[in-house]
């Protein structure tokens, strides 16, 4: 674990440092993806002089940190990413700081519990806190890698029902599918709610050379370097870094030539992804005070399980209800679509604020990561079993193939810092390659 923290601190020393000296192995450097560790990496290679082409399948860079403006630029939402976690060591907030972003307090804790369509009891209301009080005992790592919901089961219903909340709304999964060695894992410390950490991201890396609207197909490794094939046509270089989400990688949408080693196959296996999701409602402020509405938590039935939607209301004053949810409901929101995601959030919150809450939605924005294929979910979860499948993932293929991204980021995965540190962790290890 030394190991890895140092080189991780070597990334970051890297995105720092002057220029190092020119790799000695001819062609550029491929890098697939312009998120967090996309950026990062090619940020690397630029500041030691090696060249590079940074290809990204959408229109935007950022990934999954995109602020979405398009319910009006007064109603910017992230529909990703919105915290810097563990802000004592994570590169944004200094960046953050530099570039004078806004940064909000917040409270963390719902105003309002509703339970069916209707306000919880205080047994209720004590239940759940009982439940998370038995839970946060509960989850101490032991010698088996367990689910998280296994390590909560012993505590009763309560506490099961607790593990459920914890893993949709930080996690968006199921608490069966999470490893709790992995959740151990997690850094924590300080949280920083930023207005537009999207809008931030793409902002702090504006003057990167991007080919945008290129999607990646296929990645021949069998010769000496690689051939990159692209909606765009084909990319020769020495090396590539491929930075796309776990899910992508897993759905075969990228064919590798010869296919992955057996043991990035298996590492990969024990990574899936999460389906945290936001529905965001565009609200008028001349029906709805807005000042007045804290933010709530909304639990019903739907289907076999409870669909739990956590709404942040007026997020730096803006007119929006933004619900957050995750899991397998989230999963079938997704599914049926942008429609049928504002319908049941539009109902959540009229039993919430009341009838004329629904005269008072404009306009709604689903952000489905869970259906988006260049994404393939929300972000990635360490399966029971298999707590050491990120690390496995970072060893490099033949030394001209290297993955990175959040999923890779050891205690920081699931993070905009913990791609940013992998993204330079990768680019550190490729220019030692291509110079020995
Ligand atoms: C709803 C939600 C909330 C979140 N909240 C937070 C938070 O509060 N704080 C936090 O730190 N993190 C949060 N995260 C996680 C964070 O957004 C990610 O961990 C991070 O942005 C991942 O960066 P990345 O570079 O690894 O991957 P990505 O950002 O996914 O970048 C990969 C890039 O590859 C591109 N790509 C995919 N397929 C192809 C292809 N075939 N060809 C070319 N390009 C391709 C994608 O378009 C994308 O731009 C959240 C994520 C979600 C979804």
């Amino acid at each position: 674990m030394d190991f890895t923290r140092r080189s991780l601190l070597a990334g970051v020393a890297l995105l720092a440092a002057p220029p190092l000296r020119a790799a000695q192995r001819d062609g550029p450097v491929i890098v697939v993806g312009a998120g967090a560790a996309g950026l990062a990496a090619a940020e690397v290679l630029r500041r030691a002089g090696h060249a590079f082409t940074l290809v990204e399948a959408r229109g935007r860079i950022g990934g999954r940190a995109f602020t979405d403006a398009s319910l009006g630029p007064d109603a910017a939402f992230d529909a990703g990413a919105q915290y810097i976690h563990w802000a004592d060591r994570n590169p944004w907030r200094g960046i953050a700081e530099r570039e004078k972003a806004r940064i909000g307090a917040d409270s963390g804790w719902a105003r309002t519990l509703l339970i069916d369509g209707r306000p919880a009891t205080e047994a209720e209301r004590d239940a759940r806190r009982a439940g998370f009080g038995t839970l946060t005992a509960l989850l101490v790592p032991s010698g088996d890698d367990r689910s998280i919901r296994a390590a909560a089961q012993v505590g009763g219903a309560g506490a099961a029902q607790a593990a459920a909340n914890l893993t949709r709304l930080s996690l968006g999964e199921e608490p069966e599918r999470v490893s709790l060695a992995d959740y151990d894992r997690l850094w924590s410390g300080e949280d920083l709610w930023v207005d537009g950490y999207g809008a931030l991201v793409a902002r702090h890396h504006a003057d990167l050379p991007v080919r945008r609207e290129t999607i990646v197909t296929g990645i021949d490794w069998s010769g000496a370097g690689v051939t990159v094939a692209t909606s765009r046509g084909t990319l020769a270089g020495a090396a590539v870094i491929v930075t796309v989400p776990v899910g992508v990688l897993a759905s075969g949408a990228i064919r590798f030539a010869p296919g992955l080693p057996p043991g990035t196959e298996a590492a990969l296996a024990g990574l899936g992804m999460g389906a945290y999701t936001k529905i965001a409602l565009r609200l008028d402020p001349a029906r709805l005070d807005l000042k007045a509405v804290g933010d709530a938590v909304s639990v019903a039935r739907r289907g076999e399980r409870d669909l739990t939607l956590y709404f942040e209301m007026a997020p730096f004053g803006r007119p929006l209800a933004i619900a957050n949810l995750g899991g397998d409901g989230a999963r079938a929101l997704c599914e049926a679509g942008e429609a049928a995601a504002i319908a049941e959030a539009t109902d959540r919150l009229v039993q919430i604020l009341g009838t004329e809450a629904r005269g008072a939605v404009t306009g709604g924005r689903l952000a489905g990561w869970w259906t988006d294929p260049f994404a393939r979910g929300g972000y990635s979860i360490a399966r029971p079993g298999c707590a050491e499948a990120r690390l496995g993932l970072r060893r490099p293929i033949a030394d001209r193939v290297f993955l990175a991204g959040e999923a890779l980021a050891d205690g920081g995965a699931m993070t905009v810092g913990g791609a940013t540190l992998d993204g330079a962790r990768a680019a550190a290890a490729v220019l030692r390659v291509l110079a020995s």
